[in-house]
């Protein structure tokens, strides 16, 4: 049996209790050693075994599921965040089935909710906006053109933009053209719940050169929308009782 699991986005106590029991459990954890903290594999057993998948390919892994399932054992697939979100579980959940390996997928924390909340931010503001548009730039992984950052952004929703701050200049042509506004603000959330988080706040005018100035060019997130400034988010962030480690991103 092959279990889906959602960490949550680096705070190891982020997974979710039906997660955390079924990691105890485990003879085989197959991890995503780039975004995964390893801490999680501190709560399995003794003699339980660890694969990295950072290094695999899908066949090296589909292989390795079928040779420890073969002797009946509790494997998890243990992936950053909700599992269901950029996850590229589909593509793993096909082999299984071509293979007759059953599977079950346990959701997790995702870090756009996380970056929210470490911003104590809603993104659901009632006369705001009550959508959330979860989206990314194309990468290798192609998004097609009726959702192209320019496009969504015309809908004023609030927005979390995965797998994109290494573009940021990109991500902010695009919105601007889209909101037919400058100020809107923006937060980047790098390592959102990880010891060395670092959150950016400013508008769609500064945003990109914050994010420059503090090198952040991967695992981070970017949120954007009135959201951020109409629930006081800004303010509430610059108040005394933030940590100093939140400020040194607020400082330039
Ligand atoms: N399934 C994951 C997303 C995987 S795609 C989830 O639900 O969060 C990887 C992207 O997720 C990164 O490029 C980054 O945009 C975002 N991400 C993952 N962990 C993050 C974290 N702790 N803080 C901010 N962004 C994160």
């Amino acid at each position: 049996m092959v279990y889906f699991i959602g960490a949550g986005p680096g705070d190891v106590d982020l997974i979710t209790v039906k997660g955390r029991k079924i990691l105890e459990m485990a003879d085989v954890v197959i991890y995503a050693g780039s975004l995964v903290s390893k801490e999680h594999l501190k709560f399995c057993k003794g003699n339980a075994k660890f694969y990295d998948s950072s290094t695999m390919n899908l066949d090296e892994i589909i292989e390795i599921i079928k040779k420890e399932d073969l002797e009946s054992k509790v494997i998890v697939r243990l992936h950053t965040g909700d599992p269901t979100i950029y996850g590229a579980i589909y593509e793993q959940i096909r082999e299984l089935e071509k293979n007759n390996i059953k599977y079950e997928v346990i959701p997790g924390v995702s870090s756009f909710t996380a970056s929210c909340a470490r911003l104590n931010a809603e993104f659901t503001v009632p006369e705001i906006t009550q959508t959330v548009i979860l989206t990314r730039l194309s990468g290798r992984t192609l998004v097609p053109d009726s959702e192209d950052l320019e496009k969504l952004a015309a809908h004023k929703s609030s927005m979390a933009i995965f797998l994109s701050v290494h573009d940021i200049e990109n991500v902010v042509k695009k919105l601007i053209n889209g909101y037919k506004d400058e100020n809107v603000p923006c937060a980047v959330v790098y390592k959102a719940t990880w010891e060395d988080e670092k959150i950016i706040l400013g508008t769609l005018k500064d945003i990109a050169d914050k994010v420059r100035k503090n090198n952040i060019k991967k695992t981070a997130q970017i949120l954007v929308g009135y959201f951020l400034r109409d629930n006081g988010t800004v303010s509430k962030l610059y108040d005394k009782n933030f940590s100093h480690e939140f400020r040194e991103g607020l400082n330039d």
